[in-house]
């Protein structure tokens, strides 16, 4: 077989890219083909990452197969160099050699780094543009910054893409890619994004203000660079494909936010009610990184979770009187002048669930704790004329907040002897892989016992309280409760509640299993499953 670059004719682009390119890579080219062959029916536009075979001039015939029963595959050949963070070994010659002869196999598109380019000949740069639309690429593995002169830099070359690739490491580098790719975007054809935790907002965005693809990862585990995110992610939890000017963007703020469930409860509540918006995981490791984020990005709201809760109260630029009284807020509004106002909805999250099911005026409530979720339940509790009585750790902060809300306290040793309607665990105690319980099994006298614990779903506290017989309440409800009122302060619509609190407990459910079947390493990725199920469904109905 000659693998003459003449032999074939070269693969035309199409005129419109897909909007997500998947990076495929393997130990040798069959891996490499099979796992493109199973994604190309969705994800037409594939990155062959020939770095990561042992012997990159074995792909050749493979391709040239693929491409023959596969036409409608777009691919890109990359054999980035270990120099500029790939795993190709070799000189740049033999880099050249590898992307010549997977351009003849059919590649449309060759990736090569500025570096490589600055090593080549005029001569062989066109030489390569002639076989293949080249990919004029630069990464910077360590934070983002003066983008403006690397790409007066790779100006100099002749390229049909730019593609520029920092990572974030703050929420506002997102900002300064995103500026970059407007700026230049009409007069170049550009690939921008941030790598890294943080840069999610521009693999998600990035597309809308001017980047002609983004990159993704096949499958959780097969990441080419850090804080990819896999095809089906981006589609069934962010839904790529409906992302344009128009969309709305939402957000969950806080550090950490990895494990939140927010990103698929809420888009999955979007797609639901059909409703233009996308909502992201914003990873803030300071309150001011989040609040010079918002100023410049169009968010319209978002959600915010620890530790910034009440730390942003004092930014808001006005606020409902719960948020006043809690001292916390956990949802904000953006109006289009900029201005942020603060609601609480953690409120709602608990008050809902306790309304539907008992009177709460005059109800005798034993509250556990005395943080941000507690004072949410004192509050909204004290607002019912609830007699409501503290629990905490350290009773001076019980008292604290007893004072505030005309509340009692209580004294562990007492539990026993009272009885309550209702109990309230607004502790962390019961979380995760912690067992615990805030109380014992003698000290359970209620007919309602609510935890707002939400993961694992059934906790230790809940378990001893259904072996009484008692009523009980999960964490779940408050999460899809709170959820849902953000939903309608956002959207002015009914939120469809059900839908959110299945989604929630069919996460929280992969998530176990993943983390039995991981021996107890969390699984980040397994939410995502549930959100297709949900999509699933959703169309089912509607059929
Ligand atoms: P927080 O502000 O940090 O307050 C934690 C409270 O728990 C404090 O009163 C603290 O007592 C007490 N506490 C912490 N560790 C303890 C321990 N080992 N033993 C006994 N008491 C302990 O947290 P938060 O925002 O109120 O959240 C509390 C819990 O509520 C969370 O862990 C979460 O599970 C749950 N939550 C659920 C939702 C939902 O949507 N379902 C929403 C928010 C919160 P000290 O005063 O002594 O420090």
């Amino acid at each position: 077989m000659n693998d003459s670059p003449t032999t074939y004719a070269r693969r035309l682009l199409p005129i419109r890219l897909p909007r997500v390119c998947v990076a495929v890579t393997g130990s040798d080219i069959n891996e490499m083909v099979e796992k493109a062959e199973s994604l190309v029916r969705d994800n037409p536009l594939i990155e062959f990452r020939l770095d990561y075979l042992k012997n990159p001039a074995t792909a050749y015939q493979r391709l040239r197969r693929l491409f023959e029963y596969r036409p409608d595959a777009i691919a890109i050949a990359t054999c980035r160099r270990a120099v500029n963070g790939g795993k190709f070994r070799g000189s740049v010659a033999a880099q050249l050699e590898i992307l010549t002869k997977a351009a003849a196999a059919g590649c449309q598109m060759v990736d090569v780094e500025l570096e490589t380019a600055a090593a080549l000949k005029p001569a062989e740069i066109e030489k390569l543009r002639s076989r293949a639309s080249l990919i004029l690429s630069h990464h910077d593995f360590r934070a983002t910054r003066k983008i403006d002169e690397t790409f007066d830099r790779m100006k100099q070359f002749p390229a049909d893409f730019f593609k520029v690739v920092t990572t974030a490491t703050s929420l506002y580098d997102n900002v300064l890619m995103m500026k970059f790719l407007q700026q230049n975007g009409d007069r170049h054809s550009l690939i921008g994004l941030c790598m890294g935790e943080q840069g999610i907002i521009s693999r998600v965005l990035g597309l809308r203000a001017g980047s002609a693809f983004t990159f993704v990862a096949a499958s959780a585990g097969e990441e080419t660079a850090p804080g990819q995110i896999t095809a089906r992610e981006l589609r069934d939890t962010y839904r790529i494909e409906q992302v344009d000017a128009a969309t709305r963007v939402y957000g969950v703020a806080g550090d950490p936010v990895s494990q939140s469930l927010s990103p698929v409860m809420m888009n999955a509540a979007f797609r639901r009610e059909n409703v233009n918006a996308v909502y992201l995981s914003l990873h803030a490791k300071s309150l001011d990184d989040l609040l010079r984020c918002v100023r410049d990005i169009p968010i319209h709201g978002l959600s915010i979770t620890m530790p910034y809760k009440q730390a942003i109260v004092e930014h808001l630029d006005n606020s409902d009187p719960l948020t006043q009284k809690v001292g916390a807020c956990n949802t904000v509004v953006r109006s289009q002048d900029g201005k942020i106002y603060g609601f609480n909805t953690d409120v709602a999250g608990i008050i809902s669930p306790l309304e539907q099911r008992i009177a709460l005026s005059g109800a005798r409530v034993l509250v556990i704790g005395a943080g941000g979720a507690a004072r949410a339940a004192v509050f909204a509790l004290r607002s019912r004329n609830a007699e409501v009585f503290i629990l905490n750790r350290t009773a001076a902060n019980a008292q604290k907040l007893a004072r505030q809300a005309h509340a009692k306290t209580v004294k562990r040793a007492d539990i026993k002897k009272l009885s309550f309607d209702i109990i309230i665990n607004a502790t962390p105690l019961g979380m995760g892989a912690n067992k615990q319980s805030p109380l014992d099994e003698k000290e359970i006298r209620a007919k309602y016992v609510f935890d707002l614990v939400y993961n694992p779903a059934e906790t230790r506290l809940m378990k001893m309280a259904r072996a009484q017989g008692l009523h009980v309440i999960g964490g779940i409800e408050m999460f899809a409760n709170q959820g849902a009122r953000q939903f309608e302060i956002w959207t002015g619509k009914p939120s469809p509640k059900d839908e959110m609190r299945y989604v929630v407990s069919r996460a929280l459910e992969d998530r176990a299993a993943s983390e039995e079947k991981t021996n107890g390493k969390p699984a980040a990725k397994a939410a995502t499953k549930a959100v297709a199920r949900t999509a699933n469904k959703t169309v089912q109905r509607k059929k």
